[in-house]
């Protein structure tokens, strides 16, 4: 007979917590998941300050270039305006609404839910934190076999002058009034993404990244192309270029610039990285063996130095991605508890961190599987270079002069196909079906035996003939 409280109490319940508090559960784990948020916390950051209120604040946005770009198709009349405020309304409504179907979703599945903040004591009891009833301070005190924590990480901001006036991605979510003049500092995922999305809604960007192209680890023609884009839409990009300080003015904030200048701003988004949420977990007490950043470090079966404890997700700051952290969590729940009980014989891998797929959701969007051009060359030496630059079918229209960019790397001595890459609308969603092609080991020939969907942009993907270019390990 187990003598904890709990088989599995996990500590999070954001992307990885949720999963494999769910999948332990239904393997007949008695487990626990403490959210410091509460209910209004479930599904993390991805739910509640990423992922879902970013798309969100880009199909808004998007709304806005469609009525631009309909006049070529003939539609006519006065242009409607965005209510900042009812947008923001509606976000909040349908985060709620997921928060409650994540709440319902844990109890179905048997998963005892607690609020409040955990701290591990040792490496079988937690204490945690939460408000009683009436409002004052309590502290709850719960033991389990194994516990995990997917606490996430949080948003890291550099020092500098005038800090405090800068704004993380989650408080320029619900900034008010809408800022009309942002500045982002950053070329990241999430600098890219808002500073394109707000653009979109109608604010003036201006973007500042400190090195010589943004979206560092990408494919380098993919980004000078997304660059260019962006430049076109009159997206004020500036490359390395930095903030020294920021001030506060009665007519905004006053970023004083690298170069000399001044910008006078309503807001200043900083999004310059997210560090491992470690603080207050009792890790170093314990003995959790962390990075440099303060991650927390697990090997193959997401085991910490401590063997009772475990660790998923953003924490362990792997690719900070929520396909990932739900990924580790599975493979990790099947170590544990096993099998799916629905899908006898199958298991679920570790993550392949050469074919992750991912999307930078600017606009247009950006997506990538496999290897970058420069790191096939690296590998494999001897690739061959597929690329196709056009102007899609719907802004012959449009109006507007947006190309879209996609780009084969093959490797020639097996065919296989390494990396597939495009820039161009919906890129997302194309690159997410041909990842199962890459990771199922997909070679050339099998693309080009494939039949395209006509008239789609997808399909020049599968009509490629000619290299561009052969390129040998430099
Ligand atoms: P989280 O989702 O961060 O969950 C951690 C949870 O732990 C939180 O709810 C937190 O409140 C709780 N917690 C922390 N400490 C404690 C404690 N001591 N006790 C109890 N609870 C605690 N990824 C994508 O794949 N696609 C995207 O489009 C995308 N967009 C993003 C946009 C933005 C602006 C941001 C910030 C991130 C985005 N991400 C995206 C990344 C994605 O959100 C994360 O990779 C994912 O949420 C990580 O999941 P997690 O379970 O590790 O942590
Ligand atoms: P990233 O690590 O992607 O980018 C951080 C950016 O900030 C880089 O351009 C970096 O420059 C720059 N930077 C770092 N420190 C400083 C500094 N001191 N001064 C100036 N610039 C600095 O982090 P993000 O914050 O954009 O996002 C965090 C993670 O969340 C992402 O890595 C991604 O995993 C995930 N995410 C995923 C999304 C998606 O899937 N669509 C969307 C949003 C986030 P340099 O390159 O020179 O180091």
């Amino acid at each position: 007979m187990n003598p904890y409280d709990f088989d599995l109490f996990v500590i999070g319940g954001g992307s990885g917590g949720v999963r494999a508090a769910r999948m332990a559960a239904q393997r007949g784990a008695r487990v626990a998941l403490a959210e410091a948020s509460g209910q209004a916390g479930l599904g993390g950051t991805c739910v509640n300050a990423g992922c879902i209120p970013k798309k969100l604040y880009g199909y808004a946005a998007h709304y806005a270039t469609a009525q631009r770009e309909s006049q070529g198709y003939g539609w006519e009349g006065p242009a409607a305006r965005l209510n900042w405020a009812t947008l923001k309304a509606n976000r909040a409504r349908e985060l709620a609404r997921l928060n409650a179907v994540y709440a319902d979703m844990l109890r179905a599945s048997g998963v005892t839910l607690l609020e409040g903040s955990a701290r591990l004591l040792d490496p079988h009891t937690l204490s945690l934190a939460s408000l009683n009833a009436d409002g004052s301070p309590g502290q709850r005190t719960f033991s389990a076999e194994r516990i995990l924590i997917a606490t996430g990480a949080a948003p890291f901001l550099p020092h500098f002058q005038g800090r405090e006036h800068a704004l993380s991605s989650t408080e320029l979510f619900e900034i008010e009034p809408f800022p009309q003049r942002l500045l982002v500092v950053g070329g990241g995922y999430i600098a890219c993404e808002l500073a394109s999305i707000f653009h979109g809604l109608g604010a003036q960007v201006t973007q500042l990244y400190r090195g010589e192209q943004i979206l560092r680890g990408f494919d380098d023609e993919l980004r000078h192309f997304l660059a260019a884009e962006l430049l076109k839409q009159g997206l004020d990009l500036r490359l390395q270029a930095g903030v020294l300080s920021l001030e506060r003015h009665a007519d905004g904030l006053h970023a004083a610039l690298e170069d000399g200048n001044t910008l006078v701003v309503d807001a200043a988004l900083y999004a310059t990285g997210r560090r491992p949420n470690v603080q207050g977990l009792g890790l170093e007490a314990l003995g959790v063996a962390q990075g440099p950043q303060g991650e927390i470090v697990v090997d193959a079966r997401y085991q910490t130095s401590v063997p009772s404890v475990y660790a998923v997700g953003d924490v362990t700051a792997q690719l900070q991605l929520t396909p990932v952290a739900l990924a580790q969590a599975m493979r990790m729940v099947e170590h544990l508890y096993g099998p799916d009980p629905n899908r006898p014989g199958h298991s679920s891998p570790a993550p392949d961190f050469d074919l992750v797929p991912t999307a930078v959701f600017t606009h247009p969007c950006l997506a990538s599987v496999g290897l970058s051009e420069a790191q096939a060359r690296q590998r494999y030496g001897q690739v061959s270079i597929y690329r196709s630059e056009f102007r899609a079918l719907r802004h012959t229209l449009s109006g507007s002069s947006e190309r879209t960019l996609i780009k084969l790397i093959v490797h020639d001595d097996t065919d296989r196909v390494l990396g597939l890459h495009m820039v161009g609308a919906e890129a997302g969603e194309i690159v997410q079906g041909f990842a199962v092609a890459l990771q199922a080991g997909a070679t050339k020939a099998v693309f080009d035996a494939t039949l395209g969907i006509h008239p789609t942009a997808a399909e020049e993907f599968v009509t490629l003939r000619t290299p561009l270019r052969r390129a040998a390990t430099p």
